[in-house]
């Protein structure tokens, strides 16, 4: 099976530039950040708030994060319920990435993530995906931009979905988060040795589609040769 990890800082353009690569060369796109997303929706659900002073592992046992597709679309179900759209708002992206630094939790996720990995080619994307999740991924690559470029995506994103939301909230948000991220003691973001980086700072979406177009043809080409 053919797997192409994608990790990166929030905002990067991950999901956007995944979803149409996946597109591009047929293969299934596993948005790693919505399960995330959906297990602190669960937590949030029943009043948790990012302290999470709460059983965790008792809650996650009656918990069920289901990936499904549909047209090559992931949806994400939370205990049945499809909640793809419930979990893009700022509040969700805090508590996605509480969660996320809870042991019990990227246990939880890690299984479906890597059978999803096993019976599919499929392009990744997420925090750990190149370091953890899929360690001998075909290719890897570390997509990043700065963090006033990121900010202005996510911010122009939430604006266009009709959210209020100011600017300079947005990015004491990002940057957080990618503290967080970055500084957990399990998993935390960082570029695999063997990562390729791209930089999409200044480019517009299609210049950053060809460039990851290229690294991974290029990744696979190896691959065959080897
Ligand atoms: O990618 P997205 O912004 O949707 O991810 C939400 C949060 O989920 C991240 O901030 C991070 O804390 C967490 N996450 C993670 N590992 C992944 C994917 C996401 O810890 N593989």
């Amino acid at each position: 099976m053919i797997s192409v990890a994608i990790d990166g800082p929030a905002g990067a353009g991950k999901s956007t530039l995944s979803r149409k690569l996946a597109e591009k060369f047929g293969f299934i796109y596993v948005d790693t950040g919505a399960m995330y997303r959906a297990v602190g929706l669960k937590f949030s659900r029943l009043g948790a708030d990012t302290q999470l002073n709460c059983d965790i592992e008792s809650i996650l046992a009656e918990t069920t994060v289901d990936i499904r597709f549909a047209e090559g679309e992931q949806r994400v179900f939370l205990d049945g319920q499809d909640v793809s759209d419930d979990i893009r708002t700022p509040e969700a992206s805090m508590m996605a990435s509480a969660v996320s630094a809870k042991p019990p939790v990227r246990a939880f996720l890690l299984d479906t993530q890597r059978k999803l990995a096993e019976n599919n080619n499929c392009l990744m994307d997420g925090r750990d995906i190149g370091t953890v999740v899929l360690p001998n991924a075909t290719v890897k690559i570390y997509l990043t931009a700065t963090a006033e470029d990121r900010a202005m995506r996510r911010y122009k994103e939430l604006i266009e979905k009709g959210q209020i939301v100011e600017f300079k909230d947005v990015f004491d948000d990002m940057v957080k988060r990618d503290y967080n991220d970055m500084h957990r003691d399990i998993a935390p973001l960082k570029q695999a040795e063997d990562a390729i980086v791209a930089d999409t700072t200044g480019l517009e979406f299609e210049q950053s589609f060809a460039l990851l177009t290229e690294i991974i043809n290029k990744g696979i080409a190896v691959n065959e040769n080897n």
